[in-house]
């Protein structure tokens, strides 16, 4: 339950990636599916960043009184994961469970609170299965060797890129454009058949595993859609790296299968580097939330750090961004443990109101410190006492900062 704050009826708006700014609606049900984690790499601060963006969306329309459900995949059985349990030398099966505590543990040591569901693939298989059966009534799947694809032809007219920048992005994340046989090359993988020593799972299609988009729609269909005439979840989530081809392909399949639109908005997350560059396996600039908080990093620091910046900008994490978060907690934190604050009001308005417009998190953040300063500040002779509480259970409630 989080503490009780009232938003001052100011509604949640923030920008959508094709429709630029929407106003949220704040009163019935709203679904939020967001991509979640392949379990062999988790959880950097890329990861970590993504998912408290919608940790604040989450809370902002739950203390709007929203009734809001929220679900998210694990991809528990993917080729990087496989490829990884091989290298080390481990049961895949131990690799993803022992990363899925770790993702949940670090989630809970940042506050983020978990989602209504949160769906193993190797939970979905049969989901799947009969999401692709009711592709093949459409008659839009088609075989190469043992594998089944997607014929993505009639959804291509949607593409916001041209085919050929398209072609490309597919090639770099997951896709496999040059296959031979495949109808066009953007036809997303939907069913694999199986390969000597991978895992795999019987099906009317032969004994094999999901490919990757199939996977997200089939959770998403199954644990979202009310049948509303437009479109099957409200919110679609994840890395901005997913609008292409990951959230055009699960769109695809959608329309497909169900001739409504997927999602009713779409919401991402800018990228995380590190050192220069966006912080990514190949690149080996990961940064784990584990190392830091076995390093004796404040959770409630990682989290305030992650908000120093717009959570739709490409962010940079540095240990200056670490040490100023640092000493920023350390400020608010003597100013909440005073007896005598500055008073809260004005400022809990104001960052309601940056808040809701689109999570600016940078300004809201100032706010607070405005207001620590103000209150430390032995000359001001506005300062009151039983003050501080309600600033505390605000922090709590719109940011997740427990401090
Ligand atoms: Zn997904």
């Amino acid at each position: 339950m989080l503490p009780k704050v009232s938003l001052q009826n100011q509604p949640l708006k923030l920008v959508d990636t094709f429709k630029a700014e929407v106003k949220l609606p704040s009163t019935r049900f709203f679904s939020l599916y967001v991509c979640g984690i392949t379990p062999y790499d988790a959880t950097h601060l890329g990861h970590a960043a993504t998912y408290l963006a919608y940790d604040l969306i989450n809370r902002y329309l739950t203390l709007s009184h929203t009734n809001i459900h929220y679900t998210q995949n694990i991809t528990d059985v993917d080729d990087p994961l496989l490829e990884r349990a091989n290298r080390d030398d481990l049961d895949w099966r131990d690799l993803a469970s022992s990363q899925i505590d770790l993702f949940v543990e670090d989630m809970s040591s940042l506050r983020v609170l978990p989602p209504n569901d949160f769906v193993k693939v190797t939970d979905s298989i049969e989901l799947v299965i009969s999401f692709i059966a009711r592709l093949k009534e459409k008659d839009c799947v088609y075989q190469v060797g043992a594998d089944l694809y997607f014929d993505v032809k009639p959804s291509l007219v949607e593409l916001s890129i041209s085919e050929e920048e398209a072609i490309s992005i597919f090639a770099q994340r997951g896709g496999d454009p040059d296959r031979i046989g495949k109808r066009d090359p953007l036809d997303p993988l939907l069913w694999l058949g199986n390969k000597a020593g991978e895992p795999g799972w019987d099906s009317p299609f032969g004994f094999g595993r999901p490919g990757w988009h199939v996977e997200c729609t089939a959770i998403a269909l199954e644990y979202l859609d009310r049948e509303s005439i437009d479109f099957v979840i409200d919110l679609q989530g994840g890395g901005e790296d997913l609008i292409f081809p990951h959230h055009f392909m699960s769109a695809a399949l959608i329309k497909a299968v169900t001739s409504r639109n997927y999602s009713k908005f779409y919401v991402h997350t800018g990228m995380m580097g590190y050192q220069g560059q966006k912080m990514s396996k190949s690149k080996g600039n990961l940064v784990f939330v584990s190392k830091l908080l076995k390093d004796g990093v404040d959770p409630m620091v990682i989290r305030w750090a992650l908000m120093i910046d717009h959570y739709q900008s490409y962010r940079e994490w540095s240990s200056d961004l670490l040490l100023r978060a640092t000493t920023e907690v350390a400020l608010i934190r003597q100013a909440l443990s005073k007896s005598e604050v500055y008073p809260v009001a004005g400022h809990i308005s104001e960052l309601i109101a940056v808040l809701s417009n689109n999570l600016d998190t940078p300004r809201a953040l100032s706010i607070i410190l405005k207001w620590a300063q103000q209150s430390l500040d032995g000359e001001n002779s506005h300062l009151l006492v039983n003050e501080s509480g309600e600033m505390s259970r605000t922090l709590d409630a719109l940011l997740g900062l427990a401090l």
